[in-house]
């Protein structure tokens, strides 16, 4: 508890915002600073909260008097008092809580007018209409807000006095008009209380106090709360400032205005804003009259100008950060009636931070910790001109960030045709499957029907940082019909559609777009978070083109290489098929022969990219029958060519015929039996027949009941174990060719869905098999290391035996949260997830945000228990937890050695890990293991 409920601005502490909010604490911070600030007082938080408290609301014991004697030293700074009918003290009655809540609470101006101290100030200022105007606008807002006095009940009177004279404007209204006005208003307000408005001034006080402290709970302010997560701990009750009115509407020497130290559009370093000369505060935001850009000042005011620019130095000296304030000049004397940091978009945000460290004004931790990691994706993907004002056709899930425009296309085939021209298409399906990989390279960006943020597309489309909304069920995708259908609108093939894959909206046509800006100021940033890090920050990436983009984000490797991409190439598939459908060891490995020299390009042209930083390649994860075309599509394909064989049967026949006829009429016709025999030979169907058969088979023999838990990764690499030997094999045969070549490389291989160290040591003799042969074929030394993926319960449990066969762990995180949860993802996000998040039985989704609580502290036992075993063990993280900010702090506390997430998510993976070594080493906690759920 403080001791008073309040603080003159020249005492309060401008530091302790939850007492004094935002805007209180400031306004003492610049008082005591010397700026020139209108004398007044803030009543604290607390004493909101103790009134708030009361079951009948009655203020806090002694408040009031406090009250008063604040006010007879505003009376004696000020040389006026307070009811006074000569030279009457008017005050500002303004909330402000720890939290900026813009328009959420009220403020009320001119608070003290009554029929005699207007008086009095029309007197003082010789100025009938500017006191009734005052006047009027003091009734209403007192009226409204601390009287609960509807505002179409004012509004109604006041349009009737401009009627009444034939105005059209309020500046065209006379002294004797708004007098008028404010005696409608004085009526309005007894009429609907049924009591006359209070005239004493110090019953308006202790009104306007209580109706402030009311609104903090008031409906707007609740929902505005709720949505923005604002809770207690960040902001408790709302303080109250009673501020000495100034005015800037005193005539053409006297001008109000907003501004920001900085552009808050750009960063650009100038004052920025906007103002109005005689003119009150409300003027500029209600929008009554156009305010002009605050530069013109310069012309209009030149002297206050000279001092508006030296208040702003001020503020931004003091606060070392960019100040979005309020000023009010009064008769040439200028005012500084509120300040805070100001709210920028995150380019100005970058290059506000590398200026002003340039400037001096911070040091490199300053400017790294004020830009939000997240707040960075606004800067690398290309978004909606947020100006633009389109209507959505419809909308699906946001389940790939940043926005792309394009022909709209329903195959991959004619995606990868058209987009090898040169054209921008958006590949739309109802979803996609691993064969459509090829379109996803030729799209601009990817929209499905059905499916959600696991969909295959979605995942993909993020790995490959392209745009993606999924699941848009508004839309039915015809893909025969080749249209899209959503509500009475049509898209047919070819017509441009734009998606928002950050929103989920999709609209018809092209919509503006802002390009993506990694900005010379973002590098320099980010070159910053990279000295301040521990953790590194790697990239997944599965092709030279990837490995490019994870360099430009400045990624310092690549931490998860899909070898799953190699194989369903469209060159490589009919060789994969072949070696699924392989019923001995030789044909598999005659098709694996195949494959063999063309996979070591894969390799090459990843480790050239990326030398000499090291690359993490893992071996074949999904279960095998993913590469075969679904059982309902092959029965569905082996039906037609048997109606194709009995058709073609039946054109042997007509070639047989015409032939016959053909011997007696010469010509042309007689070489077109030989044609339709070509064409027609049943032998070429009943070998497709045979071949689409056998796959049946297979994909029949290969089905099961769940495979994700089934017959997938390490299972696979040990029953068929020319499969893995030849991903090795090609791995280390491409590293022995760039060695030759003299690049530097670092290849990494790693084993998926390992639950024991067995199943490590046995991949490894494969490793150790292929290395000796490499070695000794190609005559060069190589280096590599063998680790493993840590995403099975078990393989935690065994974390020491596993890292004694290992030289690194990596951790899957959406499996191992699986497993962890005993969740499928997609049935836990389709079903359940959403029902647990809002009923709070699980406050976060742990596949988008880290369960540090379980899963963390299963990855925390298995770092210590494998570093018991193996000192130097390196650890890291790989899927979409790594580029998540929370994740990456936890990941920094439990010891890992760097986090891998998807390309375009680096930059906001090298600020967290910035931020997550400078908080840590300021003692700033993060969030533990054992933390109460
Ligand atoms: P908000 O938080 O909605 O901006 P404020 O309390 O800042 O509310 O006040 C609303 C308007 O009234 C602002 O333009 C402000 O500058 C102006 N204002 C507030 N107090 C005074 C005062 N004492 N003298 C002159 N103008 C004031
Ligand atoms: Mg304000
Ligand atoms: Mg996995």
């Amino acid at each position: 508890m403080s001791e008073s409920w309040v603080y003159a601005f020249e005492e309060g502490n401008g530091k302790d915002k939850r007492l004094l909010g935002g805007k209180g604490a400031n306004l003492c911070e610049m008082t005591q600073m010397g700026l020139n600030v209108p004398p007044g007082f803030v009543i604290t938080t607390e004493a909101c909260l103790s009134y708030l408290d009361t079951d009948d609301h009655s203020l806090p014991e002694g408040m009031m008097d406090e009250v008063q004697s604040q006010m007879r030293a505003l009376e004696e700074k000020t040389g006026k008092r307070f009811g006074d009918a000569e030279s009457p003290l008017l005050v500002s009655v303004r909330s402000g809580s720890a939290m900026s809540m813009p328009g959420m609470m009220d403020t009320i101006l001119n608070l003290g007018l009554n029929k005699d101290t207007l008086a009095g100030l029309i007197r003082q200022t010789n100025n009938e209409r500017f006191g009734y105007d005052a006047y009027r606008r003091f009734i209403q807002l007192f009226g409204k807000v601390a009287l609960g006095v509807p505002d179409e009940l004012f509004d109604e009177q006041f349009e009737f006095v401009k009627q009444q004279v034939g105005a059209k404007v309020d500046v065209a209204l006379q002294a004797e008009d708004m007098r008028d006005v404010s005696e409608r208003f004085l009526k309005v307000v007894n009429d609907h209380t049924g009591k006359p408005f209070p005239d004493d001034p110090y019953d308006q006080l202790e009104i306007a106090i209580k109706a402030v402290f009311n609104s903090w709970m008031g409906k707007r302010a609740v929902d505005y709360r709720r949505e923005f997560h604002i809770t207690p701990e960040l902001a408790n009750g709302t303080a109250v400032n009673v501020v000495t009115m100034v005015f800037g509407n005193l005539g053409n020497d006297s001008a109000t205005g907003v501004a920001f130290t900085r552009n808050p559009g750009t960063g650009e370093n100038h004052l920025y804003g906007e103002y109005l000369v005689n003119a009150q505060g409300e003027d500029v935001v209600a929008g009554i009259r156009t305010p002009k850009p605050v530069h013109e000042m310069g012309e209009e005011m030149p002297d206050l100008y000279r001092q508006l620019l030296e208040l702003r130095d001020k503020l931004e000296r003091h606060y070392r950060e960019v100040q979005d304030f309020e000023f009010t000049i009064e008769k040439g004397n200028l005012y500084c009636l509120q300040t805070r940091n100001g709210k920028m978009n995150a380019s100005a945000m970058v290059r506000t931070s590398v200026e002003m460290q340039r400037e001096g004004l911070l040091n490199k931790e300053e400017a790294l910790l004020r830009v939000d990691p997240e707040h960075l994706e606004q800067m690398l993907y290309p978004r909606l001109d947020p100006d633009y004002r389109a209507d959505a056709l419809a909308r699906g899930l946001a389940a790939s960030p940043g926005a792309a425009s394009g022909q709209a296309i329903f195959d991959a085939d004619r995606a990868e045709a058209l987009g090898k021209q040169g054209l921008k298409v958006i590949l739309v399906r109802e979803e996609t499957k691993p064969e459509d990989i090829h379109g996803f390279f030729a799209s601009q960006g990817i929209l499905t029907s059905r499916g959600g943020k696991t969909s295959h597309a979605a995942v993909v489309a993020r790995g490959m940082g392209k745009p993606c909304v999924a699941g848009a069920e508004g839309i039915e995708v015809d893909t025969q019909l080749r249209k899209a259908f959503a509500g009475d609108a049509v898209v047919k093939e070819g017509d441009v559609i734009t998606i928002d894959g950050t929103t989920g909206n999709i609209y018809l046509g092209e919509v503006p777009m802002v390009e993506a800006d990694f900005s010379e100021e973002l590098k320099i940033l980010l070159s910053w978070a990279d000295e301040s890090a521990r953790l590194h920050v790697m990239a997944n990436a599965a092709t030279p083109d990837d490995a490019r983009r994870a360099i430009k984000y400045g990624a310092m490797g690549i931490g998860l290489c899909r070898t799953e991409r190699m194989f369903n190439a469209s060159d490589r598939l009919p060789i994969v098929l072949e070696m699924i459908v392989a019923d001995t060891p030789e044909q598999r490995q005659a098709a694996l022969d195949k494959l063999l020299p063309i996979q070591p390009g894969d390799f090459k042209g990843i480790f050239k990219v990326m030398s000499p930083r090291p690359v993490t390649i893992r071996l074949l994860d999904p279960p095998i029958h993913e590469f075969l075309p679904s059982e309902h599509q092959l029965e569905d394909e082996i039906a037609h060519l048997r109606q194709l064989r009995g058709a073609v049967h039946g054109m042997e026949v007509l070639a047989d015929t015409i032939a016959l006829l053909g011997a007696e009429a010469p010509g042309p016709a007689s070489r077109l039996p030989q044609t339709i025999h070509e064409l027609g030979d049943t032998r070429l169907v009943d070998n497709v027949l045979t071949r689409k058969e056998a796959i049946l088979r297979k994909a029949k023999a290969l089905r099961e009941i769940n495979p994700m838990l089934g017959h997938r990764g390490v299972r696979l690499g040990l029953t068929y174990p020319e499969i893995y030997s030849m991903q090795i094999r090609a791995i280390l045969e491409a590293a022995a060719e760039c060695v030759r070549e003299g690049i530097d490389v670092h290849p990494e291989i790693m084993v998926p869905q390992v639950c024991t160290a067995q199943e490590l040591r046995r991949v490894r003799e494969y490793v150790e098999n292929a290395h000796r042969a490499v070695e000794s074929s190609y005559g060069v030394t190589l280096n590599y290391q063998f680790g493993t993926m840590m995403e099975v319960v078990r393989a935690c449990m065994r974390a020491d035996n596993m890292a004694a066969a290992a030289e690194f762990f990596s951790f899957g995180t959406n499996d191992l949260t699986q497993a962890t949860f005993s969740f499928s993802r997609e049935d836990a996000e389709n079903k359940f997830l959403p029902m647990y998040n809002e009923r709070g039985v699980l406050q976060d989704n742990p596949f988008e945000v880290l369960d540090v609580k379980g899963v963390g502290r299963l990855m925390k036992l298995a770092v210590e228990w494998g570093r018991s075993a193996k000192p130097d063990l390196k650890v890291g993280i790989c899927g979409e937890h790594g580029g998540h900010p929370a994740s990456i702090r936890f990941c920094h506390d439990v010891g890992l050695n760097y986090v891998s997430c998807s390309a375009p998510r680096v930059p906001i993976a090298r600020l967290a890990a910035a931020h997550a070594n400078i908080l840590a080493g300021q003692g700033r906690e993060g969030v533990a293991t054992d933390k109460a759920a």
